[in-house]
């Protein structure tokens, strides 16, 4: 493609249809309406990401969180850490992030300012401000698996900081931490630290690329806080309850389940009815192979 894509529609033609992803939305369907959203009372710490906000997914951003609102107070991310960190959850909250730093987060903010939503948006500042379309065509293919779209620039990330919203850091230029060196990570984490902090200030967040645990490793974990930042985010599905005692940044593992505003919203719940059914302390922590 040549030229970036501005609709959910776009990307969704850019995908192959399976038919594993057929018979999932069947399943899916069925469980979503056997789900009791009373499960959504229980407190907790819902973390949430949505990718992306494309102009044909606004309206849908906007039903979700219509949706979620009856059940949830929205907390900035920085407010939904402490909470998990203090043990200080005492009803359901929700907090929204993002990751990639696509321009599209910005109508995102639009929307979640509406609600007094307050999210936490992780860019990658090897992208930001890239105006070389060749290049951003190349990284979406390469590193993000995405046709090309366009990026936030520094003035854009300074609008979402002046909204009230968070800005964390997503690595250089996405990287996987998993196949990359020591050294590598090392740098890369005490880079974004020092850009991000000069550029927005008092940056503490971090979510490592791609999100999954095998994305990820001890030593990363490591980088992570050796360079400064306070708390570290998957993007493993699951919510938080109250620890046993206070626990630190280190210690947390922030779990957060990936939405994509297409799918249908009942089945977007199902997820986090599952969450808030299945939750645990141990969601709190690391799996031992990060220790
Ligand atoms: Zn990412």
């Amino acid at each position: 493609m040549d030229r970036f894509i501005s609709n959910y529609e776009e990307l969704q033609r850019s995908k192959t249809k399976t038919f594993r992803g057929h018979l999932r939305n069947i399943a899916l369907t069925g469980l979503s309406l056997a789900a009791s959203e009373q499960y959504l009372n229980k407190p907790r710490v819902q973390f949430l990401y949505i990718h992306h906000v494309f102009k044909d997914e606004e309206r849908r951003l906007d039903v979700l969180l219509k949706r979620l609102s009856k059940h949830h107070q929205f907390i900035s991310y920085n407010d939904a850490v402490n909470k998990v960190l203090t043990g200080a959850i005492d009803k359901a909250y929700i907090t929204f992030s993002s990751d990639d730093g696509f321009r599209n987060n910005l109508h995102a903010a639009e929307i979640l300012n509406e609600y007094d939503a307050k999210a936490c948006f992780f860019i990658n500042p090897g992208i930001v401000g890239e105006a070389d379309f060749n290049k951003i065509k190349k990284y979406c293919k390469d590193i993000l698996e995405f046709p090309p779209v366009e990026f936030l620039n520094w003035d854009e990330v300074t609008q979402l900081q002046q909204w009230g919203h968070e800005i964390g850091s997503h690595t250089m230029m996405h990287m996987n931490i998993a196949k990359a060196t020591t050294e590598a990570i090392t740098d890369d984490m005490h880079e974004t630290y020092r850009i991000l902090n000069e550029r927005c200030g008092n940056v503490k967040h971090f979510a490592f690329p791609y999100g999954r645990f095998f994305h990820f490793s001890a030593v990363g974990r490591k980088a992570v806080f050796d360079a400064g930042f306070l708390t570290c985010a998957t993007a493993e599905r699951g919510c938080h309850i109250n620890p046993v005692a206070a626990i630190t940044g280190e210690e947390l593992c922030i779990r957060r389940d990936h939405t994509v505003l297409g799918w249908d919203i009942n089945h977007i719940m199902y997820f986090l009815i599952n969450n808030a059914k299945n939750v645990s302390i141990n969601n709190n922590f690391y799996p031992d192979s990060f220790k």
